[in-house]
């Protein structure tokens, strides 16, 4: 099975192109920061450990992630392939997902300036049911408050504010940037230009996967 992992900082799109990939390329989709999410909508165990740790914009402890995406991998629905996004974030989640076999690994580093994803990040809206992302500015949900897809309740996530932006960048600069290295001297990363529209960086997306 193919793996594709999504490299960007917060509000680089990643979430996005991963909900395109999936539909188009049947790929399943794995994103930590939903599955968290999940969790807290659920109240597990985990969910409340992690919760003060993603509204802060810090990350929540490797050890957790790590085992929920082990748990994760041993589902039935990856022989097509997956998309990892928002994980590995640090070096230690990047060596436990290379104990992971597969046959082909490739990673885009989705490039943006700082600027326009924190525009972004301050204007989206996101459902608490399904994920789906909108935007006040320019995709804002048909109905007010009320998701497309599946008619959950729209609105900011509630680390989508200043202050817990402003950590997410810190933590990536200082966490995940060293993952991105450490895929380039594997050989396997390309970048790609995030700025500007979705669907103009998607189609440069695509051309990496096809
Ligand atoms: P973004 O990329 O915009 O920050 P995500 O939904 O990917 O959004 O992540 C939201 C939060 O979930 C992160 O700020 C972090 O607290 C937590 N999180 C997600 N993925 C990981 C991970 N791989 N390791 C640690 N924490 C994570
Ligand atoms: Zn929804």
């Amino acid at each position: 099975m193919k793996r594709f992992i999504l490299f960007g900082a917060p509000g680089s799109g990643k979430g996005t192109m991963g909900e395109r990939i999936q539909r188009d390329f049947g790929f399943a989709r794995i994103a930590t920061g939903d599955i968290l999410r999940a969790e807290i909508e659920r109240g597990s165990a985990e969910g409340r450990q992690a919760r003060a740790h993603m509204d802060s914009g810090g990350l929540v402890p490797d050890e957790l992630v790590i085992e929920m995406v082990r748990r994760r991998l041993q589902a039935g629905d990856l022989d097509g392939g997956y998309v990892m996004d928002g994980y590995p974030r640090t070096l230690r989640q990047a060596e436990a997902l290379s104990q992971v076999p597969c046959d082909g690994e490739k990673a885009v580093f989705i490039e943006v300036d700082e600027e326009q994803a924190v525009g972004r990040l301050l204007s989206r809206l996101t459902c608490r049911e399904c994920g789906a992302i909108y935007n006040r500015a320019n995709k804002p949900p048909l109905r007010p408050g009320i998701c497309d897809v599946c008619g959950g309740a729209v609105e900011p996530r509630r680390d989508d504010n200043e202050q817990s932006v402003r950590e997410r960048f810190r933590v990536y600069a200082e966490r995940t940037l060293p993952v991105i290295e450490y895929y380039h001297r594997l050989g396997v990363l390309a970048r790609i230009d995030g700025n500007g529209p979705a669907g103009p960086v998607y189609e440069r997306l695509r051309g990496l996967i096809a």
